[in-house]
Parts: structure tokens; sequence; C-alpha cells
């Protein structure tokens, strides 16, 4: 995938119709937003339009209508939020792109916002209907895409409308592309990946694809005790993927003939079960990996293991992170999870984590201003460390 993509700042947007793609999927409660960081997040790209000379037309997804119209996920909330942080109107369309949003985007001025409806309140959306993205694009001369937590879906307004206008990146997609794909593409070395959560399978992809690129590969969390149980070791009770012993083999045996160094955990905190409540108290103990008790469950990496992993990741000039190394949800088995950000956070390397529990664990622990990049996309950076084309990226002009 070619990541080096146009942005906003490679074309000439005054006096154009701007649909401009955003992520403005926030957690409401009551009819109310309850956190306002990805409209923070995209009044950049917003603001850049708007002081431009644009006549920018907003539009995003909002919770799980189903190509159902459901009032309580309307984007008016939205629109009102930025029209506050703005400090000027955003008018509200009352659908997608039908009647209204064509006559409200048509008499548009320059330097003016409006704001479409869900783009999940129609069916075709989700299926990249060519009839809805052409309608989407029949309002705007030039698409821009600022959605990066959608870019790994096809869907009408994230990548389908591009097939009708020219595209380009709004801030936040251009720095996710721009620093996760060098770090992919051109990484400078030594580059460690660590990859933690819950289960082998879900990473199957990320583990090979990265197995090409980076010096060092640590492997923690649930996913751990797989490889190790692949190793010939007892894990007790701990999570396994019995079906996927065969590919850890593999993968281990891939990482030697490619002389890149694999870390599995040497030490492991473990208890007689899995928390329940998850936060609630657990007695635990500490034993090296290869001596996991019988009826023992391992939950977290323990000390040993937190610093090989954090000297790896102090002495790498490119850091990727992506999921917990234990069931960090307890405070008991949280701390591998904050020894890896601490060691992010303390590191002079390149540090990029990939969204999800890593994101949110860095942000509580008040970490996130020093790290290099945060990335807002769950599934989408997953799939980006995969290698695979992302829709609603492959979809922009490239430079
Ligand atoms: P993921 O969604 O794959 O990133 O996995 C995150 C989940 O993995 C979190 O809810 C953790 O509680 C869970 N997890 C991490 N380590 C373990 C472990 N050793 N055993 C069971 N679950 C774990």
């Amino acid at each position: 995938m070619n990541y080096n993509k146009k942005s906003i700042e490679d074309i000439d947007v005054s006096g154009k119709r701007v649909l401009c793609r955003c992520d403005f999927n926030v957690p409401t409660k009551n009819g109310k937003i309850t956190s306002d960081k990805r409209i923070v997040a995209a009044m950049p790209t917003i603001e850049y339009l708007v002081n431009h000379g644009a006549k920018v037309i907003l539009c995003s997804h909002m919770g799980k209508p189903k190509g159902e119209w459901k009032p309580e996920l309307s984007l008016k909330v939205v629109a009102e939020r930025i029209s506050e942080l703005l400090g000027k109107e955003v008018i509200m369309a009352a659908d997608v792109a039908g009647a209204d949003s064509q006559a409200k985007a048509a008499a548009l001025k320059d330097g003016d916002v409006m704001m479409l409806e869900n783009t999940r309140f129609m069916k075709g959306e989700t299926k990249n209907d060519p009839e809805l993205s052409k309608a989407l694009a029949s309002l705007a001369d030039i698409f821009v895409n600022d959605a990066f937590g959608t870019a790994h879906r096809a869907h009408s307004s994230t990548a389908g409308v591009a097939d009708y206008l020219p595209a380009v990146s709004g801030f936040l997609v251009n720095k996710e592309v721009s620093i996760m794909g060098k770090a992919l593409a051109n990484p400078e070395r030594p580059f460690v990946a660590i990859l933690g959560g819950a289960k082998v399978s879900d990473k199957l992809n990320v583990i090979n694809n990265l197995l090409e690129k980076v010096d060092t590969l640590i492997i923690g969390g649930g996913m751990a005790y797989t490889f190790l149980a692949a190793k010939g070791y007892s894990i007790g009770s701990s999570l396994l993927d019995s079906e996927k012993i065969d590919y850890c083999k593999e993968m281990m045996a891939k990482a030697e003939a490619k002389g890149v160094k694999l870390l599995l955990p040497i030490d492991t905190v473990v208890a007689d079960s899995f928390p329940d409540p998850i936060d609630g108290d657990i007695a635990v103990e500490t034993v090296a990996a290869d001596a996991i008790p019988d009826g023992k469950m391992g939950l977290d990496i323990g000390e040993k293991t937190r610093a090989l992993f954090a000297d790896a990741a102090k002495s790498a000039k490119t850091v990727v992170w992506n999921g917990p190394m234990g069931v960090f949800e307890n405070p008991t088995l949280a701390k591998g999870t904050i020894a890896v950000a601490q060691a992010l956070a303390d590191s002079e390397a390149v540090t990029i984590v990939g969204g999800g529990d890593s994101a949110a664990a860095c942000e509580q622990l008040g970490f996130a201003d020093k790290i290099t990049h945060i990335s807002t996309g769950g599934g989408a950076s997953l799939e980006f460390l995969e290698g695979l084309e992302l829709p609603g990226i492959a979809c922009l002009q490239d430079k």
C-alpha cells in the first residue's frame, strides 16, 4: 500500500464544496455527549477548511442504527457542539444525501459549515451502495477522509464516494498514515513491536506481517500462553488457543530463520482462576514461565518479564504496541501493562500505540503526551499492522 497520500494542504479547497468524513461516533447519554474528544480532535481539519474558504459538508456515523432512522442517534448534538467550538452556526441537514441536504449544500457560502445526518441511517452505507455513494458525491467537489477509525471499512461515506470525487486526507488521517506508514515502510531501527491481548487467533496476520519488518517481536498478554505451550511448557489453566499451537511453532521458526528476536514472558503472575468480578480482589503469586503449576492461570507478565520488555522498548528507535500484557482491568493484574506504557513513555524512540485497550491505558496513566502517536482506530490500526490495504486510505490520491 502507498502511504504517501495527498492531504487537504496539497489541494486548493477555496470556494469548493468539501464533503468531509469525520469520526463523530461519540458516546452519549440521555441525548447529551459524554466525551467530545473525537469532536475536538476533528477541529483542526474543520477549521482549516473554514479558514481556507471551503463550503464544508461534514458527515459521520454514530452508534449502530443499522439502516433505521433513530432520532436518538441524530448528529444534531454533534453539530451543536461543533458550532460552540467554532463560534459559528453549523447548518443541520434533515437527511443524509436527500433533498434537504442537496438544497442546503447548494446554498452554502464560502466558509459555511453543514452537517449531514448519521450516514448509517441509510441501509446503503455499510453495503457501499453506489447509489448512496453517488448521492453523497453529488453534494460536493472534493472528498476528505478524516475518519481513521472506519478507514478499514469500504462503506459509501468512507470509500465509495471517492469513486466519484477527488479524495484526500484530513489532518487526523494524514498523521495516522504518515507515522504508521513510515514505521512499517521505512522504520528507524531497532524496530520493536509489542503485542498483547487475549487471543493469538485475533492477531495471526499481524504477527506474520510484523515478523517481516521488526528486529524484535515481543509477545505478552493472554496470547503468550499459546506460544509457551508451543515451546512445550505446561501452562496450567491459562488461556490456550489449542488450534493455534502449530501456528505459534511456525512463527517461532520464522523468527529464527529471519534473525528476528522473539521475546516471550520468562515469568508470569498466576491465580487460581480468572478474577470475578474482573476488578475484584485476587490472590496472586509469580512463577517462572516454564513452571506454571497445574490449575493455575497466568494473568499478567511477572516482574522479570516487565524489565526484559521495558529494556527492549527503551533501546529501540521505533516501537509499536498493541494489546494489554495482562488482565489490566484488575489493578493487581495491571502492572505488566503499566510497565510497558511507562517504558514507551520513557523511551526516546518513535512510539506508536495501537487503538483500544493499550491506548486507553496510556491515556489513563497520563502518558499520552509522551507517546509519539496514539492511533484513534483499534480495528483500523490492527489491519494497518497486518499490512492490509485500508479502503478509506487506498481511495485517496497519491502524492
Ligand atoms: P484484546 O481485545 O485482544 O486486545 O484483548 C484484551 C483483553 O485481553 C483484556 O480484556 C484483557 O483482560 C485480556 N487479557 C489479557 N491478558 C490475559 C490473560 N493472561 N488471560 C486472560 N485474558 C487476558
